[in-house]
């Protein structure tokens, strides 16, 4: 790999959200430096910024990104708990209502999933990355107010990243040219990558996309009566009879997050009063009825770009040697299976390995990390692109056979799931990504989604907890 003018290893990270956080783990240790290049300026609490838009509304993280994010920093999960973050066990803590009816409630304690705002979330972990950083061989520097607007090399490689000041009044939107052994695209959904690719003589990469049309509104409550606040979060995504959902969950300081959200055609509003009137168009009266007992602390926030987005950087060619792309710069997930920071965390993960197995940064490492991510991100884009499929657009990538087979089998498993514990701790592992999809075609799981009876879940939501 190249090396700087100095003689040393640099790195430079489009985008210091979780993602390009978690970069800065991952290169620790291989290179001499890492610069952050963030366009936001970071806010002194733990507060939304621009950049994040995504922020306002609910985020869970999975188990599996539970685990990726403690491998790479040790502690991070008790930090996030300290600064407030809720544990919910899966499904003992989250009553979840499907087609099918209500899942049985069973206190099975495999998996632990974090519910926290995401303001809270990237400033745990940033400042964790830091600290982790700061203990490296390799300094770290953020860039804040500093925006990537290109990449320099060419077609064969990529040399480093063109910036502009965001600070207007001191130095003026001034632009310049950072050069670098290693860049790695973190700048998120919106990133620029394949129109960079075409001013360095590139094609894009192959792009896939499955859209649901699925719109999210957001807003914060607090129980009126802590004593009588709900002792679970609850759970009601929206199915093709219904494609009308909503999420309600605990966050830190005593407060909850509602998200509600609909496919084309049923998008949520975001006027305060149509809000809550959309709340009892959902598959269940349930969550409106607890809104009776629960006080807004915030106007309605919306989101519609939630498509599954997938650029197959890792195909052979598609990567130009010293560059690397991480998070939803590569893929992106429709929110509604709470996927997104889990990936970016195994995706990381995966990058960290592969260097490390490989001895550090060498000529084809990028492109073997990049392989890596993209093994991290397809037990994710399967599940979400196959339950998308019944609300794809005509141009969308079409299902093959496998897809379709796998959609039939996945749905009535998931009807199963509700209320078995055995085909439901199964469902559970891979949908919390600590278990690869062939844990559901294992012979006792496809036997009883197969041949058992399809029975409905409960008519309403379980007060009761069972023991498994
Ligand atoms: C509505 C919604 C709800 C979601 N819910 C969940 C959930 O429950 N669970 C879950 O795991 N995931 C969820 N996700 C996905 C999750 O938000 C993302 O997967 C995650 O934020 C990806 O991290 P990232 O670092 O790649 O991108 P981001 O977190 O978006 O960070 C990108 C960073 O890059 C910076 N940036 C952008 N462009 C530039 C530039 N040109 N130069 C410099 N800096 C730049 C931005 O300012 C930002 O700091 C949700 C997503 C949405 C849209």
């Amino acid at each position: 790999m190249a090396e700087d003018s100095k003689g040393g290893r640099t790195a430079i990270v489009i985008g210091g959200g979780l993602a390009g956080m978690l970069a800065v783990t991952a290169l620790a240790g291989h290179v001499d430096a890492v610069t952050v290049v963030e366009r936001d300026r970071y806010p002194d609490g733990q507060t939304f910024r621009k950049g994040v838009p995504q922020a306002r509304h609910l985020h869970i993280l999975l188990s599996g990104g539970q685990r990726a994010l403690e491998e790479l920093l040790p502690g991070t999960v008790a930090a996030l708990c300290e600064a407030g973050a809720r544990s919910l066990y899966l499904p003992r803590d989250l009553l979840t209502r499907s087609a099918t009816g209500w899942q049985r409630r069973f206190d099975e304690r495999r998996h632990l999933t974090l519910s926290v705002t995401r303001p809270v979330l990237d400033t745990v972990v940033r400042q964790q990355v830091l600290r982790a950083a700061a203990a490296s061989a390799t300094r770290v520097e953020v860039l804040e107010a500093t925006e990537a607007i290109g990449l320099t090399g060419d077609a064969g490689r990529v040399t480093g990243v063109r910036v502009r000041s965001r600070d207007g009044d001191a130095g003026g939107r001034s632009e310049r040219e950072l050069p670098a052994t290693l860049v790695v695209d973190a700048s998120g959904r919106g990133s620029r990558t394949p129109q960079w690719y075409a001013a360095l003589g590139r094609t894009a990469p192959r792009e896939e996309t499955v859209d649901a049309g699925l719109a999210y509104a957001t807003r914060m409550y607090r129980p009126k009566d802590p004593a009588t606040a709900p002792d679970a979060g609850v759970n009601v995504p929206g199915w093709p009879e219904c494609p009308r959902g909503a999420a309600y969950v605990p966050v830190e300081d005593g407060k909850w997050l509602l998200t509600v959200s609909g496919v084309r055609g049923h998008h949520p509003p975001t006027d305060e009063a149509e809000f809550t009137a959309f709340t009892a168009t959902i598959g269940d009266p349930y969550v409106h009825e607890l809104l009776a007992q629960a006080e807004p602390l915030s106007p309605v926030h919306g989101f519609r770009d939630t498509c599954n987005r997938r650029r197959h950087y890792e195909r052979p060619g598609a990567l130009p040697e010293g560059f690397l792309v991480l998070g939803d710069a590569g893929c992106t997930f429709n929110p509604v299976y709470g996927q997104g920071m889990s990936v970016a965390a195994l995706g990381a993960l995966a990058v960290r390995t592969t260097l490390a197995d490989g001895g550090g940064l060498r000529p084809g490492t990028t492109a073997e990390a990049q392989r890596a991510v993209a093994r991290a991100v397809e037990p994710a884009w399967l599940a979400a692109v196959g339950s998308d499929r019944p609300y794809a657009r005509p141009d969308d990538a079409k299902a093959g056979l496998g897809e379709r087979l796998s959609t039939w089998y996945i749905d009535r498993l998931f009807a199963r799931a509700a209320i078995d514990p055995v085909v439901g701790a199964a469902f559970r592992d891979v949908f919390c990504l600590t278990a690869p999809p062939a844990r559901l075609v294992a012979p006792q799981i496809f036997l009883r989604t197969v041949f058992l009876p399809r029975r409905p879940g409960l008519p309403s939501p379980p007060a009761v907890i069972e023991r498994v």
